[in-house]
């Protein structure tokens, strides 16, 4: 089996610099290990749309990565455009944020017919392909067109949002009745699925059987798979950042006080004007920490050509500095704000000096930071995660204190307890967490995904048999599309 992987954007392959985000850093020890190809965009557009040409095709571990200019015509349409001024936002349940012209559907839909003829190059009798994420939705429909038989599976990395916020989206039928042309459609969390049958069921009168939809030409499964990460990864980069120049300095500059940590893209999504808000809060209701305690606030900038994200950057500057205005010293200031990345072995050196890892999205597919925060922990003196319980990290990690992050005084509440949580209960709650990261694990999810996939070629056959016992309607219906499979 061959697996190609497709992403919008492939990650950096140098070990020290900043990944684009979750999926980057999921990604980048898989391929390496599974001898996968990963096809995705170079970053970089040209004006000839000649299909197959890839910039470049390198080696990454027993892996490699190929990468392919992307047309110029089309990219901002596609990327700042439909993908994510229409999709991320009502993804993320923000279908107020909506912003496209029907040109930049078009481009979306033109980009996914490049890549469909671009990945033909790596078609093969065992070529097996996984596609990622909501700016591929159509890519599966653009391959068996282009008659591609093989499995393609496809896995969501954001939520899928409740069914009337996703007719918000122009072209929404036809992209979701598109994605049935995977034979697998994996999401982070039960309830992102449920969302998806939900909308099959009510808005386009489909039926899901047992997480099965049966169209014309195939089945298409629908599982959750969340994503995980590689925590022994993290505990050994956690231990060996102790020495980085930065973590040293920000270990020295804490002189005794306690450290609370955000680190996020500067996304609307990450809730990071509440959280201010919620520091605020905190320095309010509870003057004795002042001096005591300090928010560190990573927020990486993305998507800076869009308006929405321009004008939350404006915001959150101006929020800092009304909090340090309102509470600093004149030695001493309460929130560091900074617009940069740093590469995970320096986070995982943050993670370790945080007392406490603050982390409330509003909505969040799965948040890896929580994750990776817990992993760095030192097992005999761990810090405590406050987490937002709409992040689908918090489906696993219910050790943590959970908040509901639109109210300012709960979050400010709980990062309060977790300053002065108890080294017992600490402990407690982080054993409990790091287990279930063990049991789900980034290898794991791979592994899985890929098993799901091969599987949903022997699946009719199954269900059959497993159903005999079945409604005449269910066993009525396997039958029929096992037929057709
Ligand atoms: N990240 C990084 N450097 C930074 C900030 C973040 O390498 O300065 C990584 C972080 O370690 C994590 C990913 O970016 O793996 C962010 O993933 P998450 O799921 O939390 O959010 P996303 O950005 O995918 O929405």
């Amino acid at each position: 089996m061959t697996v190609i992987v497709v992403s919008n954007r492939v990650a950096r392959t140098k070990s020290d610099e900043p990944v684009a985000g979750g999926l980057a850093a999921a990604l980048i020890p898989m391929v390496k290990d599974s001898g996968a190809i990963w096809v995705g965009s170079s970053g970089q557009t040209a004006e000839s749309e000649q299909n197959g040409s890839f910039a470049k095709i390198e080696t990454l571990g027993t892996g490699a990565l190929a990468t392919i200019d992307m047309p110029a015509r089309h990219y901002r349409g596609y990327y700042e455009g439909f993908a994510n001024s229409a999709l991320w936002p009502a993804l993320h349940s923000r279908s107020d944020l909506i912003h496209v012209t029907a040109d930049d559907y078009a481009s979306y839909r033109e980009v996914n017919a490049f890549m469909a003829q671009a990945l033909m190059r790596f078609t093969g009798p065992t070529a097996v392909f996984w596609i990622q994420d909501y700016h591929f939705l159509p890519l599966g429909e653009e391959m068996r067109r282009l008659k591609v038989g093989r499995p393609i599976g496809f896995f969501l990395h954001t939520p899928w949002a409740d069914r009337r916020t996703m007719t918000a989206i122009p072209h929404h039928a036809e992209l979701v009745r598109a994605m049935l042309s995977y034979d697998l459609i994996g999401f982070q969390t039960d309830e992102d699925r449920q969302n998806f049958e939900d909308y099959l069921q009510l808005e386009l009168g489909i039926a899901v059987v047992d997480g099965t939809v049966a169209s014309a030409a195939r089945l298409t499964h629908l599982a959750t798979f969340p994503i995980g990460i590689d925590v022994d990864e993290f505990t050994a980069r956690a231990t060996k950042a102790s020495t980085r120049p930065e973590v040293s300095r920000l270990r020295a500059s804490l002189q005794g006080a306690k450290l609370v940590l955000g680190v996020d893209r500067l996304d609307y999504s990450k809730g990071l004007c509440g959280r201010l808000r919620a520091f605020d809060r905190l320095l309010e209701t509870e003057p004795q920490l002042k001096r005591n305690v300090s928010l560190l606030q990573i927020a990486v900038p993305t998507r800076g050509n869009i308006r929405a994200y321009r004008e939350l950057k404006a915001e959150l500057s101006a929020l800092v500095g009304e909090v340090n205005g309102r509470h600093g010293e004149v030695d001493w200031i309460p929130i560091r704000y900074l617009n940069k990345s740093f590469s995970q072995l320096t986070l995982a050196g943050f993670y370790r000096t945080a007392h406490v890892g603050l982390v409330t999205p509003l909505h969040d597919g799965m948040n890896l930071v929580a994750k990776e925060y817990v992993a760095a922990q030192n097992p005999f003196d761990p810090g405590v995660l406050v987490l937002s319980s709409f992040a689908g990290a918090a489906k696993e990690l219910d050790a943590a204190l959970l908040v509901n992050p639109n109210d300012a005084d709960n979050v400010a509440r709980q990062i309060a307890a977790a300053l002065r949580m108890s080294l017992e209960e600490r402990r407690e709650r982080w054993h409990a967490m790091v287990d279930r990261l063990r049991a789900h694990s980034v290898q794991n999810w791979f592994a899985d995904f890929l098993r799901a996939l091969g599987d949903t070629r022997r699946a009719p056959a199954r269900l059959a048999a497993s159903r005999s016992a079945n409604s005449p309607v269910v066993v009525d219906f396997v039958n029929r599309a096992a037929q057709r499979h």
